[in-house]
Parts: C-alpha cells; structure tokens; sequence
C-alpha cells in the first residue's frame, strides 16, 4: 500500500498542477505551508466547478479580500456581485457566513482539525476534509469524483456508485500516507484529471500502471459503473402575485441568463432546497393553499404562491405593473400560466 502512495508522490514531485492557492511540492517540502484562507476559498468555490472555471475568481477574491477578516467585514452586495457568474450562489452567501463566523467564534483563525471545520457554514464533510488535508497535512481521506474513479480502476471494483462509495472510500483511506497526506490526496486529483480521465485513461503514461487492475483486466475506459438516476429532484420556489387596483398586475422579465431567460413571470424566489422568501413589495401577503407544480427536464418545482391586493401608489421593488388591457396569460411561460390560473381568480377586478 505504501509503494503505491509513495510512486504516486514522485509523480506529483514532477507534475503537479500549478493552482494559484497551492503550495508546489518542492515549496511545501522546504517548509512552505499553503494559506487555510486559500485552500478554504478554493475548495468552497471548486464545489461544483471546474478548476479552470475557479482560477480567475479565485484570484479576483483574493486581491478583493486578502483576509478572512477583510472578507468577512465585506458588504453582501459585494461579495454577490464579485461572485457573479460563478453560479451556484448559495455558495457565495455561505462563504460570507463562514468567514464571519471564523472571525467571530475562532479569532480569524481556520480551526485545524476535521470536527470543528464541520460546524462551519456550507463545509460538509468533503470540504472539511480537503481543507484538513491541503492546509494542515492531516491524514483525512479526500474522496472526490476523480478520487473515486482511480480507486475503481486501480482496484478494479465493478460495483456500480453510488453503492460503492463506501468501499472505494475504504480503498482511499488505506493508501493515505502518515507523511505527505496533503501532497497525495491533491496528487489523487491530479491523477484523475490530468491521466486517468473519465473517457480516455492515458494508463501508457500512469504511475499506477504496472499495479493497476483495471488496466490489466482491460476494463479501465468502463469504470466507474454507475447506478442509473432514479429520482428527478425536486426544487422549491415563492411566486408572487400582486395585482394594483386598476387590475394591473406585477410582472418581471426573468434574467437573461438561466432557466425562462428573458421570459415574463411573476417575482419569485430562488429556485431551491428551502427558498428565502423575497417579496417583490411590502404588502398584507395571502398564501394559497394550492402550489403550482411544474416539471422540467432535470427537475420537479414546487411553487408556493402568495398574493397581494395593492393601492395605486404602490411601489414595487422589481418589477412592473402591466395594464389589465395589456396583460396576455398565454405570453407567460407554462410554470408561470400555472402560476396564474390558481391566483388569478383570487385577485378580482375591484
Ligand atoms: S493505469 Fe490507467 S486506469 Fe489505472 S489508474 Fe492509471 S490511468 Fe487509471
């Protein structure tokens, strides 16, 4: 087991992949130690993201933000807005709440150990085991989709995942070294990425090519096999629907960008696990007993939806009010015509 790592630290001595918050090995060797600042920031932003995607952000928040103090005392807007294009933004908001809370609970320093960078907002247990390793060159076992996919080649485990994440975790764990843990569970990644790759496994060129089992039994290109997807998810939304005494009703044109780009809807929430609400005005806001439901391709929405009844002075925060002659239901998208066809009836011409 030990050779195994060790082949795989020589190859990292030579190729690791430059990243500007990673230390190089020969620099972490001579007693450079990574950033946690960085590593934390890198990680956070590489969920779900490509490296190549993440390098320029990265380097963006880290001239913005040197600090985890400077981050944390940043205004919201900023930091959103700086995120802009990253997607998945529930992830910049937990980045802002991870960072106040290192500073107001942990005196701005990362905590050095797997437990405790748990308690932190949006660290799950991945993350807090990449940060454990990358930063503080503890032994955790990092097991991302690169990781997994090596450890079902090198072990030949047709067992399709999600089943057998247990035992290609199990597989990981054994090989991670006492010295060196950061270098090697970045040097796995590495391998993953850059050799042995989803579709084309370049074995000629693996360190890992004489123990290989998959290589040898001639399966590597079919690993890791995967149990089809069972369930399409389900999404939660807020729509709401305000209509102004001279029966116009509030509208907005959805951003470019996304799911109904550039269609007409009613102003709603984020699309998610547990949506915060954002009402489009102040007013005395009705909830219906029914929710829109409407299915996409990759994903069931559920829309609650409030209403209100509002004077003609009132001033919406987005959106516009669209004149009752103007107003075609057939002009919206169907989620949003559902949407229409329970409140409607409920907001009456007054
Ligand atoms: S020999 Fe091929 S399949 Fe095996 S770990 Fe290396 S690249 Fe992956």
């Amino acid at each position: 087991m030990r050779d195994l790592s060790l082949q795989l630290l020589d190859w990292y001595d030579v190729h690791a992949r430059a990243m500007p918050w990673r230390v190089p090995p020969d620099a972490r060797k001579a007693g450079t130690l990574p950033n946690p600042y960085a590593v934390w920031m890198s990680e956070v932003m590489l969920q779900q993201t490509t490296v190549a995607a993440v390098r320029e952000y990265h380097n963006k928040f880290m001239s913005l933000w040197p600090t985890v103090q400077e981050l944390a005392a940043a205004e919201d807007a900023d930091v959103m807005a700086a995120w802009a294009g990253l997607g998945y933004y529930a992830r910049a908001r937990n980045l802002l709440k991870c960072a106040r809370a290192v500073v107001d609970n942990h005196d701005g320093i990362f905590p050095q150990n797997y437990e405790t960078l748990l308690t932190l907002p949006g660290i799950g247990p991945y993350t807090a085991a990449a940060i454990s390793s990358i930063a503080f060159d503890l032994p955790e076992t990092v097991v991302d989709g690169n990781v997994e996919r090596v450890m079902a080649r090198l072990y030949d485990i047709h067992h399709p995942l999600p089943g057998s994440k247990p035992a290609l975790t199990e597989k990981a764990r054994a090989l991670t070294p006492a010295k060196r843990p950061g270098d090697y569970a970045q040097a796995v990644m590495d391998l993953g990425a850059t050799i042995c790759t989803p579709k084309s496994p370049a074995c000629g060129i693996c360190p890992w090519r004489d123990p290989c089992d998959a290589r040898i039994a001639g399966t590597a290109a079919e690993l890791p096999k995967k149990t089809p997807k069972k369930k399409t998810p389900t999404r939660f939304g807020i729509a709401y629907v305000v209509r102004r005494s001279d029966g116009a009703w509030l509208l907005e044109t959805r951003p470019e960008s996304g799911l109904l780009g550039g269609m007409l809807g009613w102003p709603g929430s984020e699309w998610g696990d547990a949506p915060d609400p954002a009402p489009p005005i102040d007013a005395d806001w009705q909830t219906l007993n029914e929710e829109a439901r409407h299915t996409f391709t990759h994903f069931h929405l559920r829309l609650t939806i409030m209403t209100a009844a509002v004077g003609m002075d009132a001033s919406p925060a987005r959106g516009e009010f669209v004149n009752k002659a103007d107003f075609r239901p057939t002009a919206l998208p169907t989620a949003m015509r559902k949407v229409f066809d329970l409140a409607g009836p409920t907001l009456r011409d007054s």
